[in-house]
């Protein structure tokens, strides 16, 4: 019997790029062992070396969550098998409003909301509701810049942001808040401009700080909810933790290049959380951010407008709430899905005996060191700032002696394919990072081995891997190819 196996794009390159394979088997497992034969590379991606299904790998058949079965499970003619990897129960009564608040409209702000005054599940006290919740926002990125136009539009009253970034020209793609005469301006500047041509009535308050440990609890407690803009790991379990110890709801969305998800986390409303659904997160570099991976600008409209419209529901508790549901939409099939996320009971943070009570260093957490940073718009998290170089860095200038110098080394770019399409250093051997631990045989150990990438983090962590692999000769190019087109070969393009 073939089962439709469904290919997230995060692990679609290991299965000869298809986004569906037909695999035969009776049970979950030998379906997954017959899938992992089949395409080999994947099977370290699904399993850890102990033969175990991985924590930050969800295996769904339907839309059940195959933990309530049990992997040994029996799958029938006509089951679909989906593997949900991190990028990244049940329904649910009717919720009621979380503001409880009423704020009185002025007749402008009556002729200003009228289509949502007509509209029977808002009407005149959803939009007294809609103006006194306090909303909070963190990034103002892709995610972020859909979520406050629309929210500001709708008329919630009061929208906090957390942002510390300034406007790139590579932001533009998609965060849409921010225009070309914005670059260089302070994100919350850029965003506070165009969120008040809108709706002059909004109390916008900036916060021009990274999230952290320290600030977190202090930040979120004065709002009603939290909308989560970030894609990178620590500030995600940051913002999870926190919201579940201060009982705020957390609309949560992420996006990997043509492929988004959502979900609204609340134990205390009855859902499960973050954690319930992926206890750890996968080991750094596993899974690629969006500034290493590309992502559709226009994904980042559609699920950070699923954020939008959950958020405006949860404010006035009209309707089925994604709470216990995980949406996933995949672009290039224009599909949409939905899977089921139980609550569960052991979880470290919302489980019966937590273990997790306080805040905890969340780039520890995650794997994160030294010249990675965790950012809280997401593209920052593979960017190594060029403040000071480490034991194991070489600058730009450096690399240049070197090769004027003619001296005997290897340089090796780590980036993906169609990043060597745009800009490459000349005489550079192309070796991906995702192909390293299959490839890294082809380096010498004898020579020097010197790695690049677009900013210097992802050849820090391939830097890692060789040394692991008993490589004692490595170093890693501190701004990867964008500081060498900054400071040394400006004709090669920065992106
Ligand atoms: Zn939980």
């Amino acid at each position: 019997m073939a089962i439709k196996v469904t290919i997230p794009t995060a692990l679609r390159r290991f299965a000869n790029g298809q986004s569906t394979v037909e695999v035969a088997g009776a049970t979950i497992n030998e379906v997954l062992g017959n899938l992992t034969t089949e395409h080999a590379q994947l099977r370290p991606h699904l399993y850890s070396e102990d033969g175990k299904l991985r924590n930050f790998v969800r295996v769904y058949v339907n839309d059940e969550d195959i933990r309530a079965r049990g992997d040994d499970a029996a799958v029938n003619e006509g089951d679909e098998i989906s593997i949900v990897p991190s990028i990244a129960g049940g329904n649910l009564a009717k919720l009621a409003p979380i503001i409880k608040d009423r704020a009185k409209l002025t007749n402008e702000e009556i002729k200003r909301y009228s289509r949502h005054l007509i509209l029977p599940e808002v009407g005149m006290e959803g939009q007294e509701r809609i103006k006194a919740a306090k909303v909070l926002l963190i990034g103002s990125g892709g995610l972020g810049s859909p979520i406050a136009l629309y929210l500001t539009a709708a008329g919630v009253g009061t929208i906090g942001m957390v942002e510390f970034d300034t406007v790139d020209f590579s932001n533009l793609q998609r965060q849409i808040i921010h225009f070309t005469g914005d670059v260089g301006k302070h994100k919350l500047k850029s965003a506070e401009e165009k969120l008040k041509a809108i709706n002059p009535n909004l109390n916008f308050i900036p916060y021009p700080v990274k999230i952290t440990s320290e600030n977190a609890l202090d930040i979120i407690k004065d709002y009603d909810l939290v909308l989560d803009g970030t894609d990178n790991f620590p500030t995600r379990y940051l913002v999870n933790d926190a919201c579940v110890m201060l009982k705020k709801p957390n609309v949560y969305g992420s996006i990997f290049r043509w492929e988004g998800m959502a979900s609204v986390f609340a134990p205390h409303l009855g859902g499960p959380c973050y954690r319930c659904w992926y206890p750890e997160p996968p080991p750094p570099g596993l899974v690629p951010s969006c500034a290493e991976g590309g992502v559709l600008g226009v994904i980042c409209g559609i699920i950070g407008n699923i954020q939008a419209n959950e958020a405006v529901k949860l404010i006035i508790g009209k309707g089925k709430p994604l709470m216990g549901r995980l949406l996933r939409f995949d672009a290039m099939d224009m599909s949409f899905r939905e899977y089921k996320i139980p609550r569960d009971p052991n979880c470290p943070v919302c489980g019966k005996n937590p273990t997790v009570t306080k805040l905890i260093d969340y780039n520890q957490f995650c794997g994160i060191g030294r010249g990675e940073d965790a950012g809280t718009s997401g593209d920052s998290i593979v960017e190594q700032k060029d403040e000071g170089l480490g034991p194991d860095d070489i600058s730009v200038e450096t690399l240049k002696q070197m090769r004027d110098r003619k001296e005997d080394f290897v340089l090796v770019d780590v980036r993906n394919p169609d990043e060597f399409e745009i800009c490459v250093i000349d005489g550079s051997v192309k070796l991906p990072l995702p192909e390293l631990p299959q490839r890294f045989q082809e380096l010498p150990k004898d020579k020097l081995v010197v790695l690049h990438c677009k900013s210097g983090g992802r050849s820090g962590r391939a830097l890692k891997f060789l040394q692991s692999q008993g490589y004692s000769k490595v170093k890693n190019v501190a701004g990867g190819i964008n500081a060498w087109a900054e400071r040394i070969d400006t004709n090669v393009p920065q992106y």
